[in-house]
């Protein structure tokens, strides 16, 4: 068990059966999030015994390091982190000047399966953890030397299918004496899970929601998610309008470009009809080819498809792939690993 899984209250429970006083509790939660320890031995206020009692209860941090890849044209980190069980996840660092984005993933695999997507390859492995989630943030500030500026739930896996344990995650690193990390900083991207987009909604949280969209009809739609976990359009539509009454959040529309599939004028006319009617703006990505044969269009065609899209009025904008030279692109790091 990692110890950021434990809750305020049960860590000071534990401590005071141990006949700690009752500023230990501050002090542990200070190393962890404050300085972002990864073992006790750092841990040099604490009485000895009490690191020896805590070691043998529960971990401090939760992943091992297997690699580290720093990517020397844009400092993109990418690491790849084994569990206690032996499964590994990523967690990408993404800096840009005056800007850290901690990229985070909430399960191991993911059960959508996209066709694209190295992420959902083999299909779901299993749910993170609370304390798994947090730690891949309390990486990227350990390697910033600083709290990381924003997080981005894009990682491996779908989270809006393992939302419990995001929701206690991203709790636990909002409050003052943890990270005090702030709602609006955070987003959190979804192939379309309505019932998970409801809850979230319910929840009225100020996170970001973005929508993976990649189409503009379900017939389209179908090329790219498979149908076990694709929802309608319509109703997706109708979930991201409910979200937005109940946050007040803005949308974004992800939307990876595929030649020859979904970058047609037609087809960009019907994007910007969409983002006009949730109010969303849209973001552009050139599809990563990976290993699946769906390629982007050139660089060149992804540019007009943003120019198109802002001459009809939509906020829109092509996302640089960072980390390309260090396969940062969800997923396929370890697929490449095994
Ligand atoms: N499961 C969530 C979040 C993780 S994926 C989701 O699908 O939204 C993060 C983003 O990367 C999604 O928009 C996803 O569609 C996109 N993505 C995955 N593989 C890609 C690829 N090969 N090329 C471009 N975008 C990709
Ligand atoms: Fe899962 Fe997102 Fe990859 Fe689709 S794109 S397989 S939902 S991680």
């Amino acid at each position: 068990m990692n110890l950021k899984d434990l809750g305020e209250s049960r860590l000071k429970e534990l401590l005071v059966s141990w006949k700690q006083p009752a500023f230990r509790a501050k002090q542990v939660k200070e190393w962890l999030y404050g300085r972002f320890a990864v073992s006790y031995d750092e841990m040099t206020n604490l009485p000895g015994a009490l690191k020896e009692q805590l070691a043998t209860e529960a971990r401090a941090f939760s992943l091992t390091t297997r690699e580290r890849l720093t990517d020397p044209d844009d400092g993109t980190v990418k690491w790849l982190s084994e569990l206690e069980d032996g499964n590994t996840i990523e967690t990408v660092l993404i800096r840009v000047p005056g800007r850290t984005t901690v990229c985070i993933s909430t399960q191991v695999g993911c059960p959508v399966r996209c066709v694209f997507c190295a992420s959902g390859r083999n299909g779901l492995v299993r749910n993170l953890t609370k304390g798994e989630i947090i730690d891949q943030v309390i990486l990227a500030c350990r390697e910033v030397g600083d709290r990381v500026d924003n997080i981005v739930v894009m990682g491996m896996g779908e989270p809006l299918l393992n939302l419990e344990s995001l929701r206690d995650a991203l709790d636990g690193i909002a409050g003052e004496d943890t990270l005090g990390f702030g709602a609006r900083h955070i987003t959190i991207s979804t192939s379309g899970i309505v019932p998970g987009i409801r809850q979230l909604a319910e929840l009225e949280r100020s996170w970001n929601l973005a929508l993976s969209l990649h189409a503009v009809n379900d017939e389209m739609r179908g090329q790219i998610i498979p149908p076990a976990n694709r929802y309608p359009l319509e109703e997706i539509f109708q979930a991201c309008e409910y979200h937005r009454q109940l946050t007040g959040r803005m949308l974004t529309l992800e939307y990876a470009l595929i030649d020859g599939k979904n970058d047609s004028r037609e087809t960009l006319e019907e994007l910007s009809e969409i983002a006009h009617r949730l109010r969303a703006k849209v973001n552009l990505i050139p599809c990563n080819p990976n290993s699946s044969r769906l390629t982007a269009p050139t660089l060149r065609r992804c540019y007009e498809a943003v120019d198109f899209l802002v001459a009809r009025g939509v906020q829109a904008t092509l996302r640089h792939s960072h980390g390309q030279g260090i396969l940062a692109a969800c997923g396929q790091l370890r697929q490449a690993k095994g």
